[in-house]
This record gives structure tokens, C-alpha cells and sequence, in this order.
């Protein structure tokens, strides 16, 4: 492969789960000189801000912004809910569950997991029996990710919705939107949730570094009666601030506030329901491609249920080690960086190889996704990965809308 000519100059593309692309406008909107915290136009913009991401949410609710990542959101979100003795559930099924759960712990909460497996849809059964069980309802909160981007499953919000209420019990119902707002039919306040995170940098085409936590009046009555709550997770000033400070509890993060009214104004120009639309039909593309090229050799799609599929993400698995292999291909020959796989085996664990992602979050297009299945495919035959032929050509027949 020494004399292979490079094709990797020109726009590289970032293909992985987050963080995502990220498009001009924002880019050029963050190109900002610092603005007065205090008084004029920043300070006006922000109000309309989170009315504009309370859309993206459907919620009429609350919304806090935090300078944080996920990790920060699984524990602001928590900690504005709960306290150390507090019970939780959490519905996992994949790494983030497990992720959100570790946090839950390291806060000093009872955490009870019902683990189906990667990517294995949720135990609703052991999830009843544990509600059922809790007759003191000891259990404050059920912690659920609605897409778990280490497996791809899309989990059923509204289900777990109904068997809530089917028990009667009163937790919360708080869900981990990081991979799916903006991507993915997600209804806040009409399929019951009380608390959902997001953050910037996957469906809402943001650089990574702000989160975002809507509440229900639910969750406000909750975080009311807790005695103590630390003062940099308190959602109370930042989602009802006095002055303009106590939005960011501190400094607002001036540039990427300009980004992301950029970003909202993209997505709302084009429309909440588009959005969601078009990650739907791009994903279907995937899969046409993926299973062509499966009939003729062993890559295959972790979940096999198209209904309970991402549209955001894709897992997918070849025989250890041709996942690595095309990974790497694409990125030093195509400029085309594909997600590692997020398995339960460790990192270095020969099976990890078998793994990888696309990520399809967010400033995606049609011809980006035709790009990818392309790259895939000169990347199956330059490393001579068995395959199925046709896989572009069943893409295409999806986008053309004649499948
Ligand atoms: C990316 C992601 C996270 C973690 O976000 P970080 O910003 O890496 O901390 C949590 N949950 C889900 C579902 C994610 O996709």
C-alpha cells in the first residue's frame, strides 16, 4: 500500500457519533469578539435562546445552561433531583446507561440497574417487577438514554411513560437525549418526560461545551424540597435568573452563545419535523447499504430491529480485525473518519477491531451519506473485505425515494 496515492487532501469529513459537524455558519458566528456580559445585545439574545431551544425539546417548560459536557449533564441533572440515600433505576442498555448509572453512584445513590445488554432492548419486565417492588417508592428518579450511541438502539421513551403510570409510581422520568435531540422524534412534554439533557456538540451541530437541562414543574417541586444543592448544578437562578449572571453562574461562554443561535436559526429555518425527517431517510440509506454489502460477507448492523434503530448512529460490526482496518483506510486514504465501536470488551481486546460507527448527527446531507457508503466501499476493496456488491446503488435508490 506504500505507492497508493492519498486522497485525503481536500475537506475532511468527521463521521463519528459526536462531536459532530460542525457548519460554516456557526463557525463564522463564533468568530465574535468578546461582548459586554452585563448590558446589550448578548444579554438580549439570550431569553430568545432558550425559548429557541426549549423548541428543539418540545417543552413549554424549563431549561438550564450549563458550561458542560454529558458527563457534566448526568450529574447537574441529578443533582438538582436527588440526594446521597436517594434510590434510582436506571433502564440500560449500552454504555451511556451504565455511564449515567457510575455517576449516580459516585453521588452516593442506591442505583439499581436493569441491564438487557448492548444494544438489546429494555427488560420492561424487570423493569415492572423493580417499580412493583418499591411499594415505600423509595425510587426517586428511572434514569433512561433514549439512543445509546455505543449500540445504536433507539429506546422507547413513551413505553416507559406507560409503565409508570400503569404501576403508579411517582418517580421521575429522566432521559438522556445527548445522541437524539435534534435527530430524532423526541416529545418532551407529551410523551410525560420530566427532566431530559442534551448537549451541544451531536444533533444541535455545536463544538462540544454546553449542555442543556429541561425540567418539568415536577422536577422544580423536587429540587424545592432538597435541603442543599450544589451551587454550580442549582438549576433555579439559571433557569430563572434575576440578573443576567446567574443564567451561566458566572461568565456566559459569549462565543459559543453566538454559535448556537446560529445553529438554531438552521434548525428552525428548516424545521423541527424536516430535521427529523431527514435523519430518518439518511439512515435508511445506511442500512440498504449495510445489508448489501452483509449478503456477500460478515459486516452486519448491531441492531437488528429496524424500528429500534438509530437515525443518528450506526454500530456495525466485520470480523476482528477489518473493522479497525477500515476505519484507518478511510481516514488515511479518503480523509473520512469513522467511529471506533463501543463494545462491553475492553479497549486492546482482539473482538474490539470487529467494531465500529457512523455518526450521521446533525449538518448531515444527502451527498455527505452517499460520500461515506462510497468511502466505505473503496475501503472494502482496498483492504479486500468480503462484500456484497450494490450497497451505493441501494443508498441511492433510498434517497432517490423509490424504496
Ligand atoms: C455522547 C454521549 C454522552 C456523553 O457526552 P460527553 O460530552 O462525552 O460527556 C452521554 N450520553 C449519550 C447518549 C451520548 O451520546
Amino acid at each position: 500500500m506504500t505507492d497508493f496515492t492519498s486522497l485525503a487532501a481536500g475537506r475532511p469529513y468527521l463521521a463519528i457519533p459526536g462531536p459532530s459537524v460542525v457548519p460554516d455558519a456557526v463557525l463564522r458566528a463564533m468568530h465574535h469578539p468578546s461582548s459586554n456580559i452585563y448590558e446589550g445585545e448578548l444579554v438580549d439574545m439570550v431569553p430568545g435562546l432558550v425559548d429557541d431551544l426549549k423548541r428543539v425539546a418540545r417543552t413549554a417548560h424549563h431549561a438550564a445552561i450549563y458550561i458542560c459536557n454529558g458527563h457534566g449533564l448526568w450529574e447537574a441533572s441529578l443533582s438538582n433531583v436527588t440526594q446521597a440515600g436517594d434510590r434510582v433505576l436506571v433502564a440500560s442498555n449500552g454504555r451511556f446507561g451504565a455511564g449515567w448509572a457510575d455517576t449516580a453512584r459516585a453521588l452516593g445513590l442506591g442505583v439499581s440497574v436493569v441491564d438487557s445488554g448492548m444494544a438489546q432492548p429494555w427488560d420492561l419486565a424487570r423493569l415492572r417487577a423493580e417499580l412493583l417492588a418499591d411499594t415505600a417508592h423509595e425510587i426517586k428518579a428511572v434514569l433512561a438514554v433514549h439512543v445509546d450511541t455505543s449500540g445504536s438502539i433507539r429506546n422507547d421513551v413513551p413505553v416507559l411513560r406507560a409503565l409508570l403510570d400503569e404501576v403508579g409510581h411517582p418517580a421521575l422520568l429522566m432521559v438522556d437525549c445527548i445522541a437524539s435531540m435534534g435527530c430524532e422524534t423526541f416529545e418532551m412534554d407529551a410523551w410525560g418526560v420530566d427532566v431530559s439533557i442534551t448537549a451541544s456538540q451531536k444533533g444541535l451541530m455545536m463544538p462540544p461545551g454546553l449542555g442543556f437541562v429541561f425540567f418539568n414543574d415536577k422536577a422544580a417541586a423536587r429540587r424545592s424540597e432538597l435541603e442543599r444543592v450544589s451551587p454550580y448544578w442549582d438549576w433555579r437562578a439559571r433557569s430563572k435568573p434575576d440578573v443576567f449572571y446567574q443564567y451561566f453562574c458566572g461568565t456566559a461562554p459569549v462565543q459559543q452563545l453566538y454559535g448556537l443561535r446560529a445553529a438554531l436559526d438552521m434548525i428552525h429555518a428548516e424545521g423541527i419535523e424536516n430535521v427529523w425527517n431527514r435523519h430518518a431517510l439518511l439512515a435508511r440509506a445506511i442500512w440498504a447499504a449495510v445489508e448489501a454489502w452483509g449478503q456477500g460477507g460478515a459486516m452486519t448492523l448491531e441492531v437488528k430491529d429496524p424500528a429500534q434503530r438509530s437515525h443518528a448512529v450506526t454500530a456495525l460490526s466485520l470480523e476482528a480485525p477489518d473493522g479497525t482496518r477500515l476505519r484507518k483506510w478511510c481516514e488515511e486514504h479518503l480523509g473520512l473518519t469513522l467511529g471506533i465501536g463501543l463494545r462491553a470488551t475492553p479497549w486492546g481486546h482482539p473482538e474490539w477491531d470487529a467494531h465500529f460507527r457512523f455518526g450521521h448527527m446533525g449538518h448531515v446531507s444527502g451527498q455527505m451519506i452517499l460520500g461515506l457508503l462510497g468511502g466505505v466501499q473503496a475501503a472494502l476493496t482496498a483492504c479486500d473485505i468480503a462484500h456484497g456488491s450494490g450497497a451505493v446503488e441501494a443508498a441511492a435508490q433510498v434517497l432517490a425515494q423509490k424504496v
